[in-house]
């Protein structure tokens, strides 16, 4: 007797798994569709919005509803830099589906310290501009990371231009690089506008931004942070955000060491 009843309960147990792998596959393609419909209804948006601007300012200059130069003038800066935001809308979204994709990854051995500082020098200019100083802190001379080159470059850019971004005049945007015995980490700095604890575990998220307004005046995409996510990822790594309001914030990226 035993014996019948005990394969048969496995095997209504082993239904029963069926039954929920079924149903968990299932809510999980339901999720990513939905997930994808949000995404390109989010696309659409970000598309939309500076594309209605130019036209409405192209139509008043048709128009003559810009009479003195000046006024001419100030439309055509507008359409500029609506242009410009869509550049940088479209350049971010083919960065981000193309590190989704299966991107060969050329792991190289890098300098680290050497390499931070040149994509700083990168940024000079402009933290010059805002009188921001920046630095690259390193007790050990000589950190190397076997790692894909453009993920890095594209990884601590987009950091270290939020870091800037987001701080007011006179701040201060500091790289410290440690090295553990498992794990080598870069960590951005800034004495910015910080973050709400509420907003932050959602800011790695595609579009997430938490205060429109300010991050549309700034020029931001609302992808900047999720390129650094899934790039960290790529490449084996973790990404970790730390912040306080209105003191600044730190965004750190750990590889594992090869
Ligand atoms: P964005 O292009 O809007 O900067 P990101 O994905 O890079 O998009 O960042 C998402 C949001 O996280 C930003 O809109 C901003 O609100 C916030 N954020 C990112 N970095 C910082 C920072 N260093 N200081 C304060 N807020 C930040």
């Amino acid at each position: 007797q035993k014996q019948v009843t005990v394969p048969t309960d496995t095997s209504i147990e082993e239904i029963n798994q069926l039954g929920r792998t079924f149903n968990d596959m299932s809510s999980k393609v339901e999720a990513n569709e939905e997930r994808m419909k949000e995404f390109v209804a989010n696309v659409s948006h970000e598309l939309r919005s500076p594309l209605t601007s130019i036209k409405g300012f192209v139509e008043a200059l048709i128009d003559n509803k810009g009479k003195t130069p000046e006024a001419q003038r100030r439309f055509l800066t507008i359409i500029n830099n609506e242009t410009d935001r869509l550049t940088h809308l479209v350049n971010d979204l083919l960065i981000l589906s193309r590190s989704e994709e299966e991107i060969v990854l050329e792991a190289e051995d890098i300098e680290l310290k050497d390499f931070i500082e040149n994509v700083l020098a990168g940024f000079q200019s402009r933290a010059e501009e805002n009188s921001i100083n920046t630095e690259v802190i390193s007790k050990d001379n000589f950190i190397s990371l076997k790692i894909d080159l453009n993920s890095l470059h594209q990884i601590i850019a987009n950091l270290v231009d939020n870091a800037l971004k987001y701080s007011p005049q006179g701040g201060n945007v500091s790289i410290s690089l440690v090295e553990s015995e498992e794990m080598i980490s870069i960590s951005v700095r800034d004495s910015g506008l910080g973050i709400p604890e509420r907003d932050l575990p959602h800011i790695w998220d595609r579009f997430y931004r938490v205060d429109k307004d300010r991050s549309r005046e700034t020029g931001g995409t609302g992808l900047g942070l999720a390129i650094v996510k899934q790039l960290t990822e790529k490449n084996g790594g973790q990404v970790e955000a730390e912040s306080v309001l209105g003191k600044g914030s730190i965004f750190s990226v750990r590889f594992p060491k090869q």
